[in-house]
């Protein structure tokens, strides 16, 4: 789950670390409000759940509080589109009206859990700002990273070696080492899975300061974080992920492609994405229904592909092993009586209980095209999505 940038901020100064002053406004009327209040050039920041807004023309320097309501007025109710949101961008409605910070450096700190060593790795340098992903490809010398091992949590060394790294010198290498450490206690109290202050800032009077903030929290630790479930906007998120979700299907991700796929299992779940590339088409979205032990979410996942426009045909590649191939079968099946299903249908089955899979789907007379193997699926899978029927 991830959150807008007011909230991030909002518990950065909780754990102690230096913020702008400002507030979030839902109208221009209370943005020139609080740009009054703050007396003096303001930023008004468009909240989405992307970054690259810069860029995108979402962050707008004013000078009074009436360019910030006018800056307000342009930002809420539209669309912004960033390189990290689709093509149809995200609604902005709010905005964040902020102190302008005279900052004379644009650092880089995160903490993301690293699949690589299955630990929480922090990331610093001293090229921070929107360039940030240019930096890392063409000049990764200029990235520091530290593994933190939970046992022993975070060390001084650490920080002091990082903030090195970031170019800070004297009293600041201090202030960054307790500013690291108050994120990684951040980062562990709410079960992040991604922390980011990008750029950290630092100011004219030499002191760091948090200038955007990113965070995103692991889905699986929610249910002991009530207030920051609270936080979820939902208005952010793909409605048909948000549909998804409704329906009980929890790893749905939409994609751009014309394939709708049901798998279970994730590993498989990508595999599939991939040849389905592979054989020459694009996958309508990812979803594993996992191990089920009623058809619902079979239908539910039919639900899913009749809700989204842009699936032309449906691949059901379903290898049995917790979750059992009849169980499956009967769900395509009700999904059938219940709903008239206007694209073809392939549907790979192998593994637990596969014969009476495939008795339960040749007597009940549904139409659909069955595949002998993954690859075999997935070829008819694209051709039947190009309107070619084999
Ligand atoms: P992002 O593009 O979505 O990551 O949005 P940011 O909040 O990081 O803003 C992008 C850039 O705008 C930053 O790297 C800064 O250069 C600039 N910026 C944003 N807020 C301020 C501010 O208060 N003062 C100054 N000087 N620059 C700012
Ligand atoms: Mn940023």
């Amino acid at each position: 789950m991830k959150v807008h940038e007011y909230q991030a901020k909002a518990l950065l100064a909780e754990h102690g670390i230096p913020i702008p002053q400002g507030r979030a406004a839902s109208t221009p009327d209370e943005a020139r409000r609080i740009a009054a209040d703050i007396d003096g050039p303001v930023v008004v920041k468009a909240q989405v759940y992307a970054g690259g807004r810069g860029k995108a023309g979402g962050i707008r320097l004013t000078e009074s509080a009436a360019d910030a309501e006018k800056a307000a007025s342009d930002l809420i109710g539209s669309r912004l589109v960033t390189p990290q949101t689709g093509s149809d961008g995200a609604p902005v409605s709010k905005v964040l009206v902020e102190e302008a910070s005279d900052v004379t450096r644009e650092l880089y700190l995160s903490i993301l859990v690293d699949s690589a060593s299955h630990l929480p790795l922090m990331i610093a340098s001293e090229a921070g700002g929107v360039e940030i992903e240019e930096v890392a490809q063409s000049s990764p010398e200029r990235i520091f990273r530290c593994t933190i091992d939970p046992a022993i949590g975070f060390q001084p060394f650490q920080g002091r070696r990082l903030a090195y790294g970031m170019g800070l010198t004297g009293g600041q290498v201090r202030e960054a080492t307790q500013l690291m450490k108050s994120l990684y206690r951040l980062f562990l109290d709410k079960d992040c899975s991604l922390a980011e202050i990008n750029p950290l800032g630092v100011t004219t009077g030499g002191d760091l300061l948090a200038i955007d903030a990113k965070m995103n929290f692991d889905d699986s630790a929610l249910y002991r974080h009530k207030d920051i479930q609270e936080l979820q906007d939902k208005e952010q998120e793909d409605p048909l992920e948000v549909q998804a979700r409704d329906w009980g299907i929890s790893s749905y991700v939409k994609m751009e492609g014309d394939i709708g796929c049901m798998v279970n299992g994730a590993g498989l779940a990508m595999a599939v994405n991939d040849l389905i590339q592979y054989c020459g088409g694009r996958a309508a979205n990812f979803l594993d229904i996992g191990t089920l032990n009623n058809p619902d979410r079979v239908v539910n996942s039919f639900k899913m592909f009749l809700a989204d426009p842009s699936v032309r045909a449906v691949l059901v590649n379903i290898f049995g092993g917790m979750a059992r191939v009849d169980v499956i079968a009967q769900g395509i099946v009700d999904a059938f009586r219940q709903m008239d299903i206007p694209f073809p249908v392939v549907v790979r089955l192998a593994g637990t209980n596969l014969d009476e899979g495939q008795r339960i789907l040749t007597h009940s007379g549904i139409r659909f095209i069955e595949a002998t193997d993954f690859y075999d699926g997935a070829q008819k899978a694209v051709q039947a999505a190009k309107g070619v029927t084999g």
